[in-house]
């Protein structure tokens, strides 16, 4: 298994520096957050934005939510699809101001005791709105651990907990989706430019299984399967130092020269590699 310390410093530190800027980062209400939340799980970020921003502006507050009907809510939904999670936010907001006095829980117990708030929901709400360390797994974090730590994806629930920094669970998780979105996706992970590489081992099959072990991970076929995979996986137009992807291919430079002498890959004069075109 993965070392635990050796993941979340490469990864809390490649958050730091690669971040994606959104706008329900820069709160630490639980409203905004359960909105964001559920306006996330079936809508695309860049959908969602405009979205979050004017339903915000619309309801500020659980209370005004509340207070508004369920048509209104509704009304305000437009654009985003799969309109029941409209009602289920205004149903939250209704049992909230019964319930809390128009606030949300602190704990994953008390979120759970709201009808509409799920595991997932819940663990976002205690995490990013009140930093506590607590997991949220969805498909893409459940992905990203079960390929770091190589265990099956139905283990990950029970793990997630055990390895939150707990200092900095906020950023732990947001990382978490960032990677998962961005880098370590369902096809072609792009494991080169990944910050878990090294403690995660690379490439493999999907599922969470370890790639083919022992003699098979030494030989050129590997490498060779490797650095080709790792060129198709860039972005269209993407370009890898030849040093940099030499060094996580465990120094085979040679095979990198030998690719390119028969027309899989292309090395230019600034000895940068692609993919031939
Ligand atoms: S090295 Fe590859 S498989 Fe492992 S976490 Fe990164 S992108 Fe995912």
């Amino acid at each position: 298994m993965a070392d635990v310390s050796r993941v979340q410093s490469a990864l809390l530190g490649w958050y730091a520096r690669e971040a994606r800027d959104l706008p329900w980062r820069k709160t630490r209400d639980p409203y905004a957050i359960l909105v964001a939340e559920v306006m996330l799980q079936q809508t695309q970020v860049d959908r969602v934005i405009p979205k979050y921003h004017a339903w915000l502006a619309r309801f500020p507050t659980l209370g005004d939510l509340a207070g508004a009907s369920r048509a209104d809510a509704i009304r305000a939904w437009q654009g985003l699809g799969y309109n029941r999670r409209a009602v289920r936010l205004h149903e939250i907001a209704s049992q909230a101001v019964a319930a809390f006095g128009g606030k949300l829980p602190r704990s994953v117990d008390g979120l759970l005791r709201l009808k509409g708030i799920g595991r997932y929901t819940a663990g976002a709400v205690a995490c990013f709105a009140y930093e506590q360390p607590e997991p949220m797994v969805d498909t893409n974090v459940r992905r990203v651990l079960s390929r770091v730590f190589g265990i099956e994806p139905a283990g990950v629930e029970s793990m997630a907990a055990s390895v939150i920094p707990r200092a900095d669970a906020w950023a732990w998780g947001q990382a978490l989706m960032d990677l998962g979105a961005g880098v370590c996706r369902v096809s072609q992970p792009l494991c080169l430019i990944c910050p878990l590489l090294h403690e995660c081992g690379g490439p493999r099959p999907s599922g969470g299984r370890r790639a083919p072990a022992g003699e098979f991970r030494s030989s050129n076929r590997y490498f060779r399967g490797r650095i080709l995979d790792e060129l198709r996986g860039l972005p269209t137009g993407r370009h890898l130092e030849l040093d940099a992807l030499a060094e996580r291919v465990e120094g085979r430079v040679d095979l990198i020269h030998a690719l390119a002498a028969e027309g899989l890959l292309e090395i230019d004069s600034n000895r940068r590699v692609k993919l031939p075109e």
